[in-house]
């Protein structure tokens, strides 16, 4: 039964729903059976974006001409839904199609497309972005990593950290300062491939709270030489702007997993309490359970709306930062409160590994962390306020 009776996303069609229906025979197939084994050992297997890749289940959004699924952001929110309902949390495509490959395909020049995107489509790259450091995310403009002219070449020098898919990256794109004297107007994005580069160096892959099977990781940039036009943009110093014109799309598509994550949350929380019996009765007979999941679908269905409302203008170029900061804020913080109600309703069971929704609660924390701390969405909206 679906969760909503009579609410169907509107940019949902046919060809959407058949591709929802692979997503998910794929990820049942071939995810699902490792997903243990991923989290003990912090990282999916590396093959896993091999065959993602072969399944045509990497860049749905890019064009076919370089190796994508020709399709659009909609094909991006189908595949990402379908990874997170079958529980598969750790797996970074959000980062690899969503958020990296549309920086190689906004700002690459054609040379630098036809070398990258192929490959990235096909899963035999995997990519990163990292921008923050040590001792900087939130405040982006004070970061120390440096990438100097000598030649033809740019030198790489600084550290990244909490940088997803650090450990399986191919392709890293680092956000570096090319005029340190200058403040965001310095700064500008360049690829390193990190092959045979013996100034890249991976550093630990992080343990976490939730989303273990995440890779998380430390990558430092000694000496790192990569030719100039590795660099993303005709120019150097629009690594900023850039950034700003991204990442509306990074916080919705993080919205959209807090959505999803809720909905699923309810879903199991309702098979829970259907089962198990207290006091003679159902857990959902209470008239608590009911009140609980109630205020919960309610939120959840608001969040869908909103989120489908904005997936629309984005798809039209109209989704504004202020707004897809609402949406990042408002979704990942309602996606923590639901997910703890149910974590509730399901009593102990709720706190162990075995139930689904323990993990759920866990994975769900740093949704209001990543992607620019719900604080500093609030900033950005705050902004509009005159
Ligand atoms: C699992 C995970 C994956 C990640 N993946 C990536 C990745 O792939 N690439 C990447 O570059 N980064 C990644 N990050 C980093 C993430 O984007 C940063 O952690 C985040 O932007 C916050 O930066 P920070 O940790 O330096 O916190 P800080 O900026 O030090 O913030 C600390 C606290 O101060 C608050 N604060 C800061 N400035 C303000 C302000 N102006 N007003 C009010 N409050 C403020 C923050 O909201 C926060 O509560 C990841 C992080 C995690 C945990």
């Amino acid at each position: 039964m679906p969760l909503y009776e009579n609410y169907q996303s509107p940019w949902l069609n046919d060809e959407l729903r058949i591709l929802a229906d692979a997503c998910q025979k794929f990820f049942q197939a071939e995810f699902v059976p490792r997903n243990e084994a991923w989290i003990k050992q912090g990282k999916v297997d590396r093959e896993a974006w091999n065959k993602a890749g072969e399944a045509g289940l990497l860049c749905a959004a890019l064009p076919e001409k370089y190796g994508g699924g020709g399709g659009d952001y909609r094909h991006e929110t189908v595949v990402m839904e379908e990874q997170f309902r079958a529980g598969i949390s750790g797996f970074g495509n959000q980062v690899h199609s969503s958020i990296v490959v549309p920086y190689l395909y906004h700002y690459g020049s054609e040379e630098q497309r036809m070398r990258w995107l192929p490959k990235m489509a096909s899963g035999e790259m995997v990519g990163a972005i990292a921008m923050t450091e040590p001792n900087t995310g939130s405040d982006l403009q004070a970061i120390r990593t440096t990438a100097i002219r000598d030649g033809d070449e740019y030198v790489i020098n600084g550290a990244k950290t909490y940088i997803t898919n650090g450990q399986h990256a191919d392709l890293v794109i680092v956000v570096a300062k090319t005029d340190p004297q200058l403040g965001a107007k310095g700064i500008s994005l360049v690829v390193v491939e990190t092959a045979n580069n013996t100034g890249f160096e991976r550093g630990r892959n992080l343990t976490k709270l939730g989303q273990k099977s995440a890779d998380t990781s430390e990558l430092f940039f000694q000496d790192c030489r990569v030719p100039l036009n590795n660099r993303l943009g005709d120019e150097e110093g629009k690594g900023f702007v850039q950034l700003m014109q991204q990442l509306p799309q990074e916080r919705l598509s993080i919205a959209q997993a807090g959505i999803v994550c809720a909905e699923r949350a309810i879903e199991l929380t309702l098979d829970f309490v259907r089962e198990r019996k207290a006091f003679g009765q159902r857990v959902l007979d209470f008239q608590n359970t009911r009140f609980k999941l109630a205020e919960a679908k309610t939120e959840a269905l608001i969040g869908r709306t909103f989120v489908d409302q904005c997936l629309t203008r984005h798809l039209r170029g109209e989704l504004d930062a202020a707004t897809a900061s609402m949406a990042k804020y408002w979704c990942t913080q309602k996606q923590c409160e639901i997910i703890d109600e149910c974590l509730q309703l399901h009593g102990g069971a709720g706190y162990m590994d075995e139930y689904e929704i323990s993990r759920l609660y866990a994975d769900a924390r740093v949704q209001k962390i990543y992607g620019g701390t719900n604080e500093i969405m609030k900033e950005l909206i705050g902004r509009t306020l005159g």
